[in-house]
């Protein structure tokens, strides 16, 4: 193939044309005020569109300014993110809206230096906030920017990498600098989700075609190279569901632990597991008739972890089960016991006992939900 052509001013209108002929028509693309484009934005890192678009109702419902979320207890806030994941999000976002409260009199600052400021609000947020509510020429990178400007330039150095990062944004800004920023970034972002996907992208369908260094050379689908990541760590657990009278005893993550200030059920990390145990559970070889006259290690590990929360229980001799857990950064692999306590402590900020129609009200993670399934709660 020849060398592309395509001038900046081109590449823009072709961009702003394919936008306006085929933008999704998603909730928060009908209101451009900060506050619904700042909890879009951070809704959307990491998670995928139409998941996020019923969470996003339900929050802007219930928070329709960063005033009325500035006021919500961390426990409402977390339960309305439940299953959405990366709860850290949800935690800055709250502190976010407490900030604009406290200095801005409850309204998303515009200015660029006061945006970033504000707790997890980075350069692509501030970006996006400032482009889209404000129509100032900011620009944005996320994964599909960063796919699209990657295959057009035909960058071939990982993502993450420090020039890599600095070659897109530069790419970003001077393709931003004009009329409608915000439908700009947008139609990125949009190519890259629609068009310009990871796999198979849609190269006959697309409007920078002709300007796709990437596509001329053959190397498209091959590009961005991929940020060089680490193998998440193999982490050993045991979780027990502890019931009493129909409820289930939770204590809240506290801290520098994982989940932080999410609702589950005691855990304790535990010795990697011999090769039969990181299985289901039901493949594993039957224990031996001297075996079953003795404790499995886990058994103790689970009264250790019923211990460490100061909980009295009659813990089952066999786990009801494994489940297994990807973050970004360790594979848990949990056994999961059952319990049965004669009654649970008093409820406090830190641990309490639930009824399977209370849980709906707190946060509570993906994983402890797998745990209170295979615990046989829910
Ligand atoms: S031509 Fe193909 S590879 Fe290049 S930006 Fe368009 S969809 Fe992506």
């Amino acid at each position: 193939m020849s060398q592309p052509t395509l001038p900046p001013s081109a590449q823009r209108r072709a961009l702003l044309a394919f936008y306006d002929a085929n933008a999704r028509d998603l909730p928060w693309r009908r209101d451009r005020r900060p506050w619904p484009v700042w909890v879009s934005e951070i809704m959307c890192q990491q998670t995928r569109v139409q998941t996020v678009v019923p969470y996003f109702d339900r929050f802007l419902a219930r928070f329709p300014t960063p005033a009325s979320l500035a006021e919500a207890t961390e426990d409402e806030v977390l339960g309305l993110w439940s299953g959405l994941g990366y709860y850290r999000r949800a935690r800055l976002l709250h502190r976010g809206a407490k900030e604009v409260v406290a200095r801005y009199g409850g309204e998303v600052p515009a200015g660029r230096e006061e945006r970033l400021g504000l707790p997890g609000v980075g350069r692509y947020t501030a970006g996006a906030i400032g482009s889209i509510a404000f129509d100032a020429p900011e620009a944005v990178v996320d994964g599909n920017v960063s796919r699209v400007l990657a295959r057009l330039h035909r960058i071939e150095t990982p993502l993450g990498r420090a020039d890599t990062e600095k070659r897109l944004w530069a790419e970003a800004e001077r393709l931003v600098f004009g009329p409608r920023p915000g439908d700009l970034n947008q139609a990125l972002m949009e190519l890259g989700a629609t068009v310009c996907t990871p796999r198979n992208p849609s190269c006959g369908a697309c409007p920078l075609a002709s300007a796709c260094a990437g596509r001329a050379a053959g190397v498209a689908e091959s590009l961005p190279v991929p940020k060089v990541k680490k193998a998440p760590v193999p982490t050993h657990l045991v979780a027990v569901v502890a019931t009493a009278r129909g409820k289930v005893f939770l204590r809240r993550a506290q801290e520098g632990g994982l989940f932080r200030g999410l609702w589950g059920p005691p855990t304790l990390e535990t010795r990697p597991a011999e090769p039969a145990q990181l299985g289901l559970l039901d493949a594993a070889p039957k224990p031996s008739a001297k075996d079953t006259h003795r404790p499995a290690p886990d058994a103790d590990a689970a009264r250790a972890a019923l211990a460490s929360v100061g909980l009295s229980a009659r813990v089952e001799a066999t786990p009801r089960g494994q489940v297994e857990h990807v973050l970004s950064h360790r594979r848990l692999f949990v056994t999961v016991f059952r319990a049965v306590a004669a009654r649970l402590q008093r409820p406090d900020d830190a641990q309490r006992a639930f009824d399977d129609a209370a849980l709906g009200d707190v946060g509570i993670s993906r994983l402890t939900r797998k745990i209170l399934a295979a615990g046989g709660f829910r």
